[in-house]
Parts: C-alpha cells; structure tokens; sequence
C-alpha cells in the first residue's frame, strides 16, 4: 500500500483538478500550521515540538461545499485530515501525528445575524469579528474565549469557557444553536446538527466532524464596563471576587491574580506590583455596588473605564493569558500550569500551594458555582507535575491538565459517533481513545 504521504500527493491532485480549495506544500506554511500554542506546557514541549509531526500538504477551502468535497477526496485516498483554525489551542490538539492534509479553515469567515438574535459564523470567523457583528446589531456573544482572535470553529472544537463563562458556563452549555457538520463517511456532504445531538462535536477537536459553519446564542446588548481593583491581601481579594455571585446581574468576567503575577499584565492602567489584582467586566447598572464592595473591602477601585474595548483589554488578562504573560517574561525559567477549580482555592490558598515546590501563583476566574484558578509553578519534570494531581483531588480541588491532547470530554460519547462519522478514523488521528496512556481525567466542575 502506498504511504500517507504518497496517498495525500494522489488526494491533492485529485482536489486541484476539483478546485475545491487552495492547496499548499510549502514547507515553511506545512511547519508553522502543524503545530499550535502546546508550547505553553514544558511537558507538550517536548512531546510535540514543532516540526516533529508534519501535514504533507496544507488545503484552505474558500467555500463551506470545498469542505465536504475535500472530505470526500480525502476519504477516497485513506488520508488523514486535521481541522485547524488559528491554532491558539493549547493542548497540542490540532498537531497532525499522522501527516496527511491540514485543513485550514480560516477561508470561511462570513457572519451572518438571524431574525431570531442568533449569529451564524463560518467555522474560520474569528471571534473578534463575530463579536463585532454581533454588538453593532444591538447583541451580545454568550461566551468567549481570552483568545478572542481564534475561530468560532476552534473555540467550539477545542475550546471551553471565557468570557461570558460566569453566567453562561461553557461551550457544551447552549451557547451553540446549530452546527453544518462535514463527516469523513465517503458521503462528500454535510448534515445539520442542533440540540443534544450537538454534544459530540463540541469540544472533541474535530474526530467526529469537521464544523462548516456554526450559529451561536445571543442576547439583547448590554452596556458593560472594566473594573480593576487591588487589594491588600488574598484573604480580602477573595471576600470580594466571591462575592460577586450575588451582584444583581452577574459579571461576564472576574479574573483576579496574586501580586506575582501582576507585573506582566498588560493592563491599560498603572497596576501596583505589590498587591493583589482584581478585574471585573461588570454591568454598567452594578458598578456602583461594585465599587462600594470593593472599597468596603479594604481594597482600593484603580479604574473604571467605560469603553467596550477596554473590557476587551481585560478578557485578554484571563484564563490561560496571565501564566503565557509570565512565561514570556521570565524565558530562562520554566513554568507550567495546571486548571483547577473548587472552594479550596478562596479557603485554603497554602494547602493549595503547598502541593508544588514553591513559589506557587494562583491566577483566579469566577465559574457559577464557585472559583477556578490557573495554579502557576516551576516545572520539575512530568512525574512532579501528574503527582500534584491526586493531591489537588483530596483537598477537594476539580483538575483539568493542559498537558495532554486527547479528547476528554463525553469521550464514549464521541467514539460511538466517530464510529459512524469517521468509520475509517481519518479525521485528527491519535486524539480518540477509550484508554489514553497518560491521566486525562476531567472534573474540573466548569463543564
Ligand atoms: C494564552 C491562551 C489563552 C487561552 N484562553 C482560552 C480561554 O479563555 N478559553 C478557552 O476555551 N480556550 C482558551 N485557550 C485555548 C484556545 O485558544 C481556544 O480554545 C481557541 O478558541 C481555539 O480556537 P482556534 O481557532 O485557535 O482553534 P485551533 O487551535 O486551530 O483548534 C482547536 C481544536 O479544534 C479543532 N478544530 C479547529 N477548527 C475546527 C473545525 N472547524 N471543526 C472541528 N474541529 C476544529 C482542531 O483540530 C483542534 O483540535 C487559550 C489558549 C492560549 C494559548
């Protein structure tokens, strides 16, 4: 039998004849979208360095109908396809192990706002924009993520939460109407999946289908407003950032980091290195009480700033944003984090630090039921950093790790439907597994 990359020469000829999409074997473009953000795990660093694993040819559809057509050829040929959008997941979970095309599905960017309130976005749209659409049509977005330049596509893929998270949950909690599925079944078309059947091809990196277009939930415009705060403890930090689940209306954000971590925020305003950072995307109509908690918190109100772009600013200081700020600033150290969730995070701080050699750093967001943090350490070797794990779960901490790529969430779920979708196992090969070889357990609670 030829090899992958002999059967992916065949596929893209037949897909040139075809027409359906641009197709590129540029090595340098080949190893750039082989690869994504997993760099910000040292343990990922060294599984999926890029340029270990290689598509041998990149295909960029122009239209949703090249998906399908491409699908197609590639199911004709045995070759493996991995969807990509703008490759900011963190996992490694757009890394191609077995070759084969990419798919870079940045092309299909058209967004489209329905009679309904819903926004209808090709699989490439980028969240910015579909933000933007959505706000001058008088809507808010539910949920995005802190990587507000990565697609709609790859966030409903392979991302989880973000902005919006507090009152809205996750990507799996009804933020997605309806999705253009394109499945590896020889079919060359695609099918429209709404309600509960959406379930497997959320947050599963694309193994059980390529997402053409995806319509998403949305709410009347509301005026919100960026919020920091800084205080002079964790203790009085904490009796405010907890305090903000009975605020009148819920914040969209509220990210809330130790003074360690505060130098390399790039925030707007002048932040004191020597104390703890609280950031708040608020509802305009609950900032006064806001302000008041803060202050009668013993912390100080640093800035209100109005502007919708300014509470942008703050969404890129959340989740995953703060520990990337520190890595960046300190290259010569090595830095991991793990994503955690549960009351032991407001209430016993040091148990939790005291899991890692220290200096531990806590960089906290607010989920509905309660805090999850970014716990931030120097990293001591994949042993060190998977023992932490059991320890965090007996103190009653939930633990998702950002260090391994195989698809963990309704994983059964996903097989059972891969196996009808992708009865050949082409699509993302190696993320799919009943039985991963490494800990991939989630209950981070977030879900
Ligand atoms: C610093 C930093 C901060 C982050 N913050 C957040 C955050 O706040 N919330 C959050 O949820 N995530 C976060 N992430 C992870 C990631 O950035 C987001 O999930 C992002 O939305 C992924 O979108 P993308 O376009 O970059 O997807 P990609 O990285 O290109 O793909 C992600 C996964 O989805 C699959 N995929 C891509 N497109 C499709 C498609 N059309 N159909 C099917 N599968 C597809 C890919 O194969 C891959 O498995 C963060 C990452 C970093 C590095």
């Amino acid at each position: 039998m030829a090899t992958i990359a002999e059967r992916t020469a065949a596929a893209a000829a037949a897909l040139e004849r075809l027409g359906a999409g641009s197709i590129s074997t540029d090595p340098a473009l080949i190893t750039k979208v082989s690869s994504d953000w997993s760099r910000m795990s040292p343990i990922l660093q060294e599984k999926v360095p890029p340029g270990r694993y290689l598509a041998d040819v990149v295909v960029r559809p122009a239209r949703p109908e090249d998906v399908p057509a491409v699908l197609k050829v590639a199911f004709d040929h045995d070759v493996p396809v991995t969807p990509r959008g703008a490759g900011t997941g963190n996992y490694g979970q757009a890394t191609p192990f077995d070759g084969g095309i990419l798919l870079d599905l940045r092309g299909l960017d058209t967004i489209t706002v329905g009679d309904g309130g819903t926004v209808t976005a090709g699989a490439g749209a980028r969240m910015t924009a579909i933000d933007r659409v959505a706000r001058a049509a008088g809507r808010d977005i539910w949920i995005f993520p802190s990587t507000k330049s990565s697609t709609i596509g790859g966030f409903v893929g392979g991302g989880s939460a973000g902005t919006g998270t507090i009152e809205k949950g996750t990507t799996s909690d009804g933020c997605v109407v309806a999705a253009t599925v394109a499945p590896m079944d020889g079919s060359g078309e695609t099918v429209t999946v709404r309600g509960e059947e959406l379930i497997p091809y959320i947050h599963t990196y694309g193994v059980t289908g390529v997402l053409v277009d995806v319509e998403i939930r949305t709410d009347p415009a509301r005026d919100w407003t960026a919020v920091y705060a800084a205080f002079p403890s964790y203790a009085s930090l904490v009796a405010v950032h907890r305090s903000l689940l009975d605020l009148p209306r819920l914040p969209r954000l509220a990210s809330a980091d130790e003074p360690a971590l505060v130098p390399t925020l790039p925030a707007s305003v002048a932040l004191d290195p020597q104390l703890h950072s609280l950031r708040v995307i608020a509802e305009a109509s609950t900032v006064d009480e806001l302000t008041d908690r803060i202050r009668g918190g013993g912390g100080e109100v640093v800035a209100v700033l109005a502007d919708y772009t300014e509470t942008d600013r703050l969404s890129g200081m959340s989740y995953n944003h703060p520990v990337w700020f520190l890595q960046r600033s300190r290259p010569e150290r090595s830095f991991f984090h793990m994503e955690t969730s549960g009351a032991p995070l407001w209430d016993d701080p040091d148990a939790v630090r005291a899991v890692y050699p220290g200096p531990v750093h806590l960089h906290l967001e607010l989920f509905k039921h309660g805090p999850g943090a970014m716990v931030v350490a120097g990293y001591r070797g994949e042993e060190a950093v998977l023992a932490g794990v059991p320890e965090l779960e007996a103190m009653g901490i939930g633990v998702h790790s950002p260090h391994q790529w195989y698809v963990d969430r309704h994983v059964e779920l996903a097989i059972e439907t891969a196996r009808r979708t992708d009865p050949k196992g082409l699509l993302n090969p190696g993320k799919l597994t009943a039985t991963p070889p490494v800990d991939t357990r989630v209950n981070i609670g977030v879900r």
